[in-house]
C-alpha cells in the first residue's frame, strides 16, 4: 500500500474534477486526480459535442476528454487510474481516502466531482439481457446492430442524440417516450421529428425485456401510459436512455444529499457542511448538468479551495507561533 499526499485531493476525472485540477495546478496545489471507472466522465460515451464554448466546429466528446486531461497534466496534476472506495471526513482536514488499489490518498482539501451514471428502468429482463440487446450507450454498442431494429427509450436530450445516432446503422429506430412531449432542446426534437429512420411511439414504458430462443433480447412488453392497452414491439436491440444518478454511495452518511442523492452545497458555491470539502459537477447539479457548467462549478472549487487552504496553513503557523 502507497500513500499519496497533497494538498488537493480530486476524486472523478469528468469536466468538474479536470477543470478543478487545471484552476488547482496552477495556484500551486499540486492536485491529484483519481479518476474511477470512466476516465473522462459522460462524455466519453457520446459523439458529437457542440455547445461547449470555444470551438466552431462539431467535436467530439472523447476528443475534448483527452484534451482536458493532457491540459490538466501539463500544469502539474497527476492522474491516478483507480477508484475510491472509501472515504474518510471525520475531523476535518486531512481528508483521507481508499482506493480499489489499497493504496490511500491523503488531501487537505477534497474535490467531489463523481458526476453521474446511467439510470436504468428495473423491469425484468433489463439487466439479465444486458449485452445480448440491452444496452445504456448507444455510442458504445450502436455498431453491433448494424442493418437491424433497434429502440432507444426515453424523451430527454440522451435518447433523442442516441436515436439519431443510431439512423448511422439501423434505418428502424424506434423513440419510446412515457409521454407524448419531449424533454430534449428544441434543436434536437427538430432533427428528430425530420428523420425518416426514427419513429416515435408515444404515451409508452417498457413492462419488460424478452429474450428469444437464441437467448438474446426479442421483444418488448410495452403498456400505454394513457390507455393501459399492452402491446409488443421487435427489436434486436433496447438502449435504455432515462437519465442518470449521481455517484454519492461513498458519502452516505457523511453528507448531506437530497431526496434525489444529489450532494448539498452551500447556494451558489461548491461548498459541502465540512470546510474543505467541495463538490463540482452533476454530483451536486440536478438541474444544468451541462459539460460547461460542469467544468465551471470545478473551477470554482478550486477557487474556493485555495481561500480554505489559505486560512487553513495561516491558522496552522498562527499556532505553531504561540506555541
Ligand atoms: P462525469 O462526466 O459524470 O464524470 C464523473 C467522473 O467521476 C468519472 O471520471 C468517473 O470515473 C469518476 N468517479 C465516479 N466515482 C468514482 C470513484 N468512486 N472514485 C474515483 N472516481 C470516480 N453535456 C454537454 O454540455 N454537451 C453535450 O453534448 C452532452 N452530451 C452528453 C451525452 C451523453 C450520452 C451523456 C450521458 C451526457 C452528456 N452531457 C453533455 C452531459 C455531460 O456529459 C455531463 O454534464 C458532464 O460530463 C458532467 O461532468 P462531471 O465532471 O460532473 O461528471
Ligand atoms: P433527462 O433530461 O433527465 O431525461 C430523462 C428522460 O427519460 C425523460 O424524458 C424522462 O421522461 C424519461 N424517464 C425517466 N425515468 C423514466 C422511466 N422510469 N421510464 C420511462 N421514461 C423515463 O436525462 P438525459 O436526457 O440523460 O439528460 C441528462 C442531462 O444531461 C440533462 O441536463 C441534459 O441536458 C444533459 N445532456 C445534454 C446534452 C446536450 O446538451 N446535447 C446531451 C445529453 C445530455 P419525462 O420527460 O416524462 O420525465
Amino acid at each position: 500500500m502507497t500513500t499519496h499526499t497533497t494538498r488537493m485531493l480530486i476524486i472523478g476525472s469528468g469536466p468538474a474534477g479536470y477543470s478543478a485540477a487545471i484552476y488547482g495546478a496552477r495556484a500551486g496545489m499540486e492536485p491529484i486526480v483519481v479518476q474511477g471507472l470512466q476516465p473522462g466522465g459522460q462524455l466519453t460515451i457520446t459523439t458529437d459535442v457542440e455547445n461547449y464554448p470555444g470551438f466552431e466546429d462539431v467535436i467530439q466528446g472523447p476528443w475534448l476528454m483527452e484534451q482536458m486531461q493532457k491540459q490538466a497534466e501539463h500544469v502539474g496534476t497527476r492522474m491516478m487510474w483507480d477508484t475510491i472506495v472509501e472515504v474518510d471526513l471525520e475531523g476535518g482536514s486531512p481528508f483521507r481516502a481508499i482506493g480499489d488499489s489499497g493504496d490511500e490518498y491523503v488531501g487537505d482539501v477534497l474535490v467531489i466531482a463523481t458526476g453521474a451514471q446511467a439510470k436504468w428502468l428495473g423491469v425484468p429482463g433489463e439487466q439479465e439481457l444486458g449485452g445480448k440487446g440491452v444496452s445504456a450507450c448507444a455510442t458504445c454498442d450502436g455498431f453491433f446492430y448494424r442493418g437491424k431494429k433497434v429502440a432507444v427509450i426515453g424523451g430527454g436530450n440522451t435518447a433523442v442524440e442516441e436515436a439519431l445516432y443510431l439512423t448511422n446503422h439501423s434505418d428502424d429506430v424506434t423513440l419510446i417516450h412515457r409521454r407524448d412531449e419531449l424533454r430534449c432542446e428544441k434543436i434536437l426534437e427538430d432533427r428528430l421529428m425530420a428523420n425518416e429512420k426514427i419513429t416515435p411511439l408515444w404515451n409508452k414504458t417498457v413492462e419488460r425485456f424478452v429474450a428469444g430462443e437464441n437467448g438474446a433480447l426479442h421483444h418488448l412488453e410495452l403498456v400505454d401510459t394513457v390507455t393501459g392497452e399492452k402491446s409488443t414491439l421487435e427489436v434486436d436491440g433496447a438502449f435504455v436512455a432515462i437519465g442518470h444518478a449521481p455517484s454519492t454511495e461513498l458519502f452516505k452518511g457523511k453528507l448531506e444529499t437530497d431526496a434525489s442523492g444529489y450532494l448539498i452545497v452551500e447556494p451558489g458555491t461548491p461548498k459541502t457542511a465540512i470546510p474543505g470539502v467541495f463538490a463540482a459537477g452533476d454530483v451536486m447539479d440536478h438541474t444544468y448538468r451541462q459539460a460547461v457548467t460542469a467544468a465551471g462549478t470545478g473551477c470554482m472549487a478550486a477557487l474556493d479551495a485555495e481561500r480554505f487552504l489559505a486560512e487553513l496553513e495561516d491558522s496552522r503557523r498562527q499556532a505553531v507561533a504561540a506555541e
